[in-house]
């Protein structure tokens, strides 16, 4: 955190701009760090855009997590990452050191992170601390009560436009450090900030025409030729071009339909089908998301297992009967642009039809 020669604190909150870009949407010469004047602060917020935003990230500020749940009771509130590792390693690391080690403390941390459901991650958390007991207290009394907010099992369902830190703050932090000093008046360091905010604006312009200016590969195009053009008409480079990169890579995956049982769409069936992904990339259960389609009372269509040709790698896309679409990467949850194992079903699935509402309005163009 930058301060004056007062000490007052020079807060920045950033936006994901519709670009997948950082934009500094507001910054604070604060008195203080408390609830009351971070209230203050997003209040101003709220007044200025007239909404709520949809996710929250911030570090593990007591202040800022009260704040957050006064203004914008609504938000959804996830827990940064790296600070939160930070914070671990502070606590835990000698308690850990003196048990079974440092990096088998990690290996389990971040298995548990990487949970594919709730009740796994139960499982791996009690793992977790029965290993580690001397850690036990600070994991279930700082980190479980909060567990929705930073455990993949719960973050991957929500829109977070890919964010798991709050590192762009950081690198901005960075940077107004260059742009006033201690020394800085309020007034110089007002017109700097308003410069670098126009800058963000600038390069957001050039990213916009030099997305206009790109050729598609001919062969994607024949492959998907109505997804191609909507995506172009409605929406804006960053859905462009990471729609078209999974569009690319969806041609290297075989897609299979698996037939639903009628009247066991839940288990044991479902189960029996596993889950064989070993390598890192990030799924969810298939049974967590056959369940919370359940709880949702939502109706399957089909069922596509999506495998990759040379790694074996297995998603599952689940097709609604209202022709909504979810997969176990959670990309399209979490980022809001759809994956390539979806891309995979829309070649295999012609009469499926392509509603641009499939992308996040974030992504729509300005
Ligand atoms: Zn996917």
């Amino acid at each position: 955190m930058n301060r004056n020669q007062y000490q007052f604190a020079l807060n920045i909150g950033i936006v994901g701009d519709n670009l997948g870009k950082s934009r500094n949407a507001f910054q604070a010469i604060q008195a203080r760090e408390d609830t009351a004047h971070h209230s203050f602060i997003l209040g101003c917020l709220l007044d200025s855009v007239g909404q709520p935003p949809e996710t929250f990230i911030s570090d593990k500020d007591p202040a800022v997590a009260a704040a957050v749940a006064i203004v914008y009771p609504t938000t959804r509130h996830i827990i940064c990452l790296h600070h939160m590792l930070g914070n671990i390693a502070d606590h835990l690391r000698p308690a850990a050191q003196g048990q079974g080690g440092w990096d088998r403390f990690l290996q389990l941390f971040w298995a548990a992170y990487r949970a594919v459901s709730p009740n796994a991650f139960e499982e791996l958390w009690g793992t977790l601390v029965t290993e580690f007991p001397g850690c036990r207290a600070y994991l279930d009394e700082e980190l479980y009560p909060i567990r929705r907010q930073w455990a993949w099992a719960w973050v991957v369902r929500e829109f977070t436009a890919g964010i798991r830190t709050n590192g762009r703050v950081e690198a901005e932090n960075r940077v107004n450090k260059m742009i006033g000093g201690a020394k800085t008046s309020a007034f110089d360091l007002f017109l700097a900030l308003n410069d670098r905010s126009r800058e963000q604006c600038k390069n957001e312009m050039m990213l916009v025409r030099q997305t206009a200016r790109h050729k598609h590969e001919a062969d994607i195009e024949q492959i998907f030729p109505g997804p191609l053009a909507m995506l172009c008409a409605y929406c804006g480079p960053f859905a462009i071009q990471t729609c078209y990169r999974e569009m690319q890579l969806s041609v290297y995956y075989l897609c299979e339909a698996l037939q639903k049982p009628q009247g066991r769409e839940t288990e044991p069936w479902w189960d029996a089908q596993g889950n064989d992904i070993s390598n890192d990339h990030a799924y969810v259960a298939l049974h967590y998301v056959l369940l919370e389609v359940q709880v949702r009372r939502l109706t399957i269509r089909a069922i596509f297992k999506i495998r990759h040709l040379s790694t074996g790698t297995i998603h599952y896309v689940i097709v609604l009967t209202d022709n909504r679409l979810i997969c176990d990467c959670g990309k399209l949850m979490n980022l809001g642009v759809f994956c390539r194992h979806i891309a995979c079903v829309f070649q295999d699935l012609r009469d499926l039809p392509f509603h641009i509402s499939i992308i996040r309005p974030r992504w729509y163009m300005s």
